[in-house]
């Protein structure tokens, strides 16, 4: 059960403030999806949760504990980028098991988790493949799979379909839900597409220069924006 709660958190990369004091709860389980256009601050915001960028001010608890200085492998946290870049002479099977062959697990705990997370991905025919054997798509499933296996209480995604065609990120976002249900897992997902943001969360954060500009469900959002800025993000003008 792990939640997450950020208090007053701040980033300055030298005099430039780029997150300007952030309060967020994220309950266990929950689905956050952060939107709001490019430059604002998304990937930052995940960045120092993950432990990533250090954080400038403010308090970072995970599932109850102050987190700003813990390591990040320390966090309970996996992160799956845009650029998912998979280790090309490494087949399926390796580069789902990696980190976990790095942190010196038992090989036969390494092949079952990778073959639950396999299972769960629907990548089980496809273990023994290379990358440049993939679809976009299928790619992207392994390097959510390298997340799995690692059986983190909270995942980050940074916009992670936003290198996939039209179709198969609809296709991504049947399977991300899915995903949800059956990991139960905390998520904190980072999107500029207003459409991914309104099917996938239970919860949305505006984000606006680097502060907080609305928090709200999907419904409440389209229904009752706060401001102009929302109103227009969210596409239903008030
Ligand atoms: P988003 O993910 O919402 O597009 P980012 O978090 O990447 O936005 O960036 C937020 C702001 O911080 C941008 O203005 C960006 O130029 C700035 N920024 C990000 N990383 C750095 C860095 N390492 N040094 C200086 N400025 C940065
Ligand atoms: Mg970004």
């Amino acid at each position: 059960m792990t939640s997450l709660s950020l208090k007053g958190i701040r980033k300055s990369y030298g005099q430039l403030p780029v997150i300007k004091g952030v309060d967020l709860t994220v309950d266990s389980r929950e689905f956050v999806v952060f939107v709001g256009p490019s430059g604002c601050g998304k990937s930052t915001l995940l960045r120092m949760i993950a432990g990533l960028e250090s954080i400038t001010a403010g308090d970072l608890e995970i599932g109850g504990k102050r987190m700003n200085d813990v390591d990040p492998s320390k966090r309970g946290i996996a992160m799956v980028f845009q650029s998912y870049a998979l280790y090309p002479h490494m087949s399926v099977r390796d580069n789902m098991g990696f980190a976990l062959r790095f942190a010196g697990k038992p090989k036969d705990e390494i092949a079952r988790q990778v073959n639950e997370a396999a299972r769960i991905l629907e990548l089980g025919p496809l273990l023994d493949r290379l990358p440049a054997q993939l679809s976009g798509g299928q790619r992207q499933r392994v390097a959510i799979g390298r997340a799995i296996v690692r059986h983190p209480d909270v995942f980050l995604f940074d916009e992670p379909l936003s290198n996939l065609d039209a179709e198969l990120r609809v296709h991504m976002r049947i399977e991300l839900a899915r995903l949800h249900r059956e990991l139960q897992a905390t998520i904190i997902y980072v999107t500029h597409d207003q459409v991914e943001a309104m099917t996938l969360a239970d919860k949305i954060v505006v984000l606006r220069e680097g502060e907080v500009s609305q928090v709200g469900t999907p419904l409440q959002l389209y229904d009752d924006p706060d401001n102009l800025f929302v109103a227009g993000f969210i596409g239903s003008p008030k």
